[in-house]
């Protein structure tokens, strides 16, 4: 019964979806001349879409910080909580640069930028880059509460851990305290699925909005960098997640897919690794069977610095701004490439857009012409939207294998 209402509840967010860019790419056009689409209409399906990413946004802070105690709580041992974060980081890195190697070859293979006609007057600023030691020491809280209240993911996780860790430390009264968070965890999974019941509308809602918003004329010109940048992340889940689950999950892809389908379609509509948290760990718990130990580390910190599609998206644009204003890169241009994109990936916020102002970094630091912003940044939204997909669905292969590693009984 459950899985009955399950598979329509993933059916109905795949018709939303659908629907939203068959009705967005038909309206889009006569939206500015129909008073009724353009005051009405249009505003609703907005207001429907805003709705939607609040209610997700306002999961993720109890839901994070209650499951993260709990889970940092029942792993238990120290030594094992070390192991999980020590795998996850490792993973984490080497597939960040895998697919930044990727997005190389296919902005070698597709050449998206040569012969474009550049028009000119675009500008753009150069981001400043924090200081390293400045980034190292924004990772502790020094009130917690104010993280929470500015949703700071990686200051919350380090509070959380070690609010987790001394509940074991302090034997019965601390008990106490953890299965109180995990009674708030398992509320709050509830409020995702009460949440996810709404999927299928603000799904619509907010890819009805984008299609309309650009229609599909604007795509032609750009049509090599969206298509290198898209086939970039198939290829890349396809070959690089589907090996790691079959390698050391020991099951198929297509159980795989099957069962972070719904946090994949969300992240590509809500463009958020973060908005879309709540779901991505509902989808490996309910459908890969991860434990809560491993779910509620990984993702949280997946969702913070692991960016496999935002690195993948900068070596291709990197490539595309160079071919368009015919700047000659060089292997060893290309190689600093994938060292600043690793870490500019892991600077960037699971938030729309974020990966567009993190590849100013990427530019200026190999010689690129900072103008090239603004050439990518009028059809990043449809960027974005294939990178989150592909940074959420990566930080569930990551969590798989973990999983796998430490004993979880995934589902078959
Ligand atoms: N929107 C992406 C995310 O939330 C980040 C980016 O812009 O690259 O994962």
């Amino acid at each position: 019964m459950a899985e009955k209402k399950r598979i329509s509840l993933l059916l109905k967010i795949s018709i939303g979806f659908l629907i939203g860019i068959i009705f967005g790419f038909a309206v889009g056009p006569v939206v500015p001349t129909s008073p009724v689409l353009g005051n009405y209409v249009m505003p609703f399906i907005d207001l429907i879409g805003k709705i939607f990413l609040r209610l997700l946004m306002m999961l993720i802070v109890p839901l994070v910080f209650a499951s993260l105690v709990a889970g940092a709580a029942s792993v238990g041992d120290i030594h094992k909580l070390g192991r999980i974060g020590v795998k996850t980081l490792a993973l984490y890195l080497i597939t960040t640069a895998v697919a930044i190697v990727l997005g190389l070859a296919c902005g070698n293979l597709f050449q998206p930028g040569i012969g474009m006609n550049i028009p000119g007057g675009l500008s753009a600023t150069a981001r400043e880059s924090k200081p390293i030691a400045d980034v190292i020491l924004d990772i502790f809280p020094s009130n917690p509460l104010a993280s929470m209240v500015n949703a700071n993911m990686l200051q919350i996780i380090v509070f959380a851990l070690f609010f987790g860790v001394a509940c074991i430390m302090a034997g019965e009264k601390g008990k106490k305290i953890s299965d109180f968070f995990e009674g708030v965890a398992d509320v709050m999974y509830q409020v995702v699925h009460v949440v996810m019941n709404f999927a299928p509308y603000g799904v619509f809602a907010l890819i009805t909005g984008t299609a309309a918003k650009f229609g599909i004329a604007i795509l032609a010109p750009f049509a090599k960098v969206i298509a290198a940048v898209y086939i970039g992340c198939i290829i890349h889940a396809v070959l690089v997640y589907s090996g790691m689950i079959a390698m050391f999950c020991k099951r198929s892809p297509f159980w795989y897919f099957r069962g972070v389908r719904e946090a994949g379609i969300t992240a590509f509509v809500t463009r958020s690794s973060s908005g879309t948290l709540p779901i991505t760990m509902e989808n490996v718990r309910e459908n890969l069977g991860v434990s809560e130990g491993v779910s509620s580390f990984v993702l949280p910190l997946g969702a913070t610095i692991n960016m496999d599609g935002t690195a993948l998206y900068q070596g291709v644009c990197a490539l595309f701004v160079a071919q368009a204003f015919n700047v000659p890169l060089t292997l060893n241009m290309q190689i600093g490439i994938v060292a600043t994109a690793t870490l500019a990936s892991i600077g960037t916020a699971g938030v729309p857009g974020a990966g567009l102002i993190m590849l100013t970094m990427v530019l200026t630091s190999v010689g690129l012409p900072i103008e090239g912003i603004a050439l990518v940044a009028g059809i990043d939204v449809i960027l974005d939207a294939a990178r989150t997909c592909l940074n959420v669905v990566g930080d569930t292969a990551v969590c798989a294998v973990v999983a796998s590693s430490e004993g979880d009984e995934l589902t078959n």
